[in-house]
């Protein structure tokens, strides 16, 4: 294909300072004729597979995961094609370095590893020209936005500014896994302030000296973004990251049906949860019905969890009551129980009449339930007597360690494995390696969000659909457990492999998209062949030719 957006602001020095239109050494002679780069390139020109392995090489040769970071970020800066074709190319190798674990080490060292600003800024100082600032950002196809202010970065906790780093890498994989075009995505930082002190004490910091803001301040902030970012990119859907569950709750309410918008932390991570509970039922052969669900934790990830589940067993008939009695939380204060006295307003439906107990390995005990599901930030909460007592009551125990980074996932997978005596489904939000007991090496899945949203923005943005909604989360669920292979269980993934992403997302697309045409949220027609369509849409990391 040959690029003709090529002006003279994209010759000489210019297009290899722009990282859209940059081949590095892969300009052939006829390029470099075309667009004055004689004498500012070495002389041989390189293939792109020859470059990929220059990069490799630099990548495996780097001493930490947070080194492989900086190197695949700066390379993001220099060269976007390059930079995706390795990532696609070696997803399985590359998404635990842009995202959990190693973008949580990002994020807590962010002020001092920054060299260059990715994604936009939005701070308490631009209240009344959001609008106006927004028309900086060079792009003006976008498409997808990502939008944190910070305050719960994975389970680190309050990271302010610094958090950046997740809107960044979520929009890397909306590319790397789903094909959405780089510059159709904008990651974004919503300035309140921060919390965090160390932060404040830092005189590196990048974010605003000030606590956050809480109340009409912020509401009045975030309202002003929402409007401005839907009038200068008309369609666009957001993506609320990270956001503390003080806030995260109250806003999804409030802006799901005036925008094309959703949270992640809880509808994304609800659908990857109940998609890998339906996969594993392939493997324990029980109905979903007749799963109990305890929960450590019951913030955003497990209310979304559970939320998720009951409009699952909706759809089987089974009343929202009845169905929200199979799901059991655990969280700072105990077992969640009808007595406790104040509690959000999210927890009060799973708030069941029992005894109190203060602590998981009684619940589990007295409860019986099929799965435990750790979205709690505390590590090593899945104990080897909690382990053991799952693995009593359930012949095939289901063990989803979905905390993440890695550092606080509830137990590893080794853990999983060896306690259960290798009967446990095992997930986790971050990735393990495989393990082997005895003859028997299990492939733990990763249940992570990353296989959700991908594809559900695809299909909401090829579609048009003017919102995202519950039903689109549900569909994803059961799209993604249905492409869980029988070699997959075999190996006790109850996800499918990650080399498949951009496969999956393409499906779970599908049927997103279907879903705005029968409930009448898009305008556009409906094309013949939506798959093609669809696939038509997915960028893919190739050079343009400019000769
Ligand atoms: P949150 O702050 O909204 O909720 C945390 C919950 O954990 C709260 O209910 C809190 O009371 C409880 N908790 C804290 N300490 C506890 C303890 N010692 N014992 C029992 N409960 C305790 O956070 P969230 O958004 O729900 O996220 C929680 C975790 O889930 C994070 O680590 C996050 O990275 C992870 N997560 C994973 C995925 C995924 O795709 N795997 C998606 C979203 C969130």
């Amino acid at each position: 294909m040959v690029d003709k957006s090529i002006s003279k602001l994209h010759r000489g020095v210019k297009i290899l300072h722009d990282p859209i239109r940059n081949k590095g050494t892969a300009f052939t002679e006829a390029e470099r004729e075309t667009l004055g780069l004689q004498g500012l390139l070495p002389p041989r020109v390189h293939s792109f597979a020859e470059q990929e392995l220059r990069v490799l090489g630099n990548i495996r040769a780097k001493p930490t995961d947070l080194e492989r970071y900086l190197y695949l970020i700066s390379l993001q800066d220099r060269n976007e094609t390059l930079f995706y074709r390795v990532v696609m190319n070696h997803i399985e190798e590359m998404m635990p370095i842009l995202y959990t674990p190693t973008v949580g080490d990002a994020c807590q060292a962010f002020q001092h590893i920054f060299r260059k600003p990715r994604g936009f800024y939005v701070s308490l100082e631009d209240r009344g020209r959001i609008r106006e600032t927004l028309q900086n950002w060079p792009h003006k196809e976008v498409k997808i936005i990502v939008i944190t202010d910070g305050e719960r970065i994975l389970g680190l906790g309050d990271l302010g500014a610094d958090g950046m780093g997740i809107p960044i890498g979520k929009l890397s994989l909306y590319t790397a896994c789903a094909g959405i075009h780089p510059t159709q995505c904008l990651p974004v930082m919503l300035d309140v302030g921060t919390n965090n002190q160390s932060l404040l004490n830092d005189p590196l910091y990048n974010g605003l000296d000030r606590l956050r803001v809480r109340g009409s301040a912020f509401d009045e902030l975030f309202a002003e973004f929402i409007d401005a970012a839907q009038e200068v990119f008309p369609g666009v859907t957001i993506q609320l990251e990270d956001f503390a569950n003080i806030n995260a709750f109250r806003l999804l309410e409030e802006y799901r049906d005036k925008a094309c918008l959703f949270d992640d932390d809880i509808q994304g991570t609800g659908a990857v949860a109940l998609s890998g509970i339906i996969a594993s039922m392939r493997i324990t052969g029980g109905k979903l019905a007749d799963q109990k669900l305890l929960f450590l934790g019951a913030g955003e990830a497990g209310i979304g969890i559970a939320n998720t589940f009951v409009a699952a067993l909706a759809d089987e008939g089974i009343a929202a009551e009845v169905a929200r009695k199979q799901c059991w939380f655990v969280d700072s204060q105990g077992l969640l129980i009808s007595a406790r006295e104040q509690m959000a307003e999210q927890k009060r439906p799973y708030a069941h009449e029992h005894a109190p107990t203060d602590d998981f390995l009684s619940a589990v005990k007295t409860l019986k339930p099929t799965a435990i599901l750790g979205l709690s930030g505390q590590p090593s909460t899945f104990t080897r007597e909690v382990v053991e007592a799952m693995a009593e009551i359930n012949e095939r125990p289901i063990i989803m360690a979905l905390s993440n980074p890695t550092s606080k996932a509830e137990c590893t997978a080794e853990q999983a494995y060896t306690w259960s005596e290798g009967r446990a489904i095992f997930a986790s939000g971050s990735p393990f390696d495989p393990v082997t007991i005895g003859d028997q090496t299990f492939v733990p899945g990763q249940g992570n969000n990353a296989y959700i949203f991908p594809g559900v923005g695809l299909g909401v943005i090829v579609s048009r659909s003017r919102r995202v909604t519950d039903e689109m989360f549900y569909a994803a669920a059961l799209s993604l457990a249905d492409q869980v292979t029988d070699a997959d269980l075999q190996r006790g993934r109850v996800y499918p492999a990650l080399s498949r992403i951009r496969e999956v997302s393409a499906l779970i697309a599908l049927d997103v998209a279907k879903i705005a045409w029968e409930t009448g949220l898009t305008e556009r027609e409906q094309p013949e062949d939506l798959m093609a369509d669809i696939r038509e849409h997915m960028y893919q990391p190739v050079y343009p030719h400019y000769a």
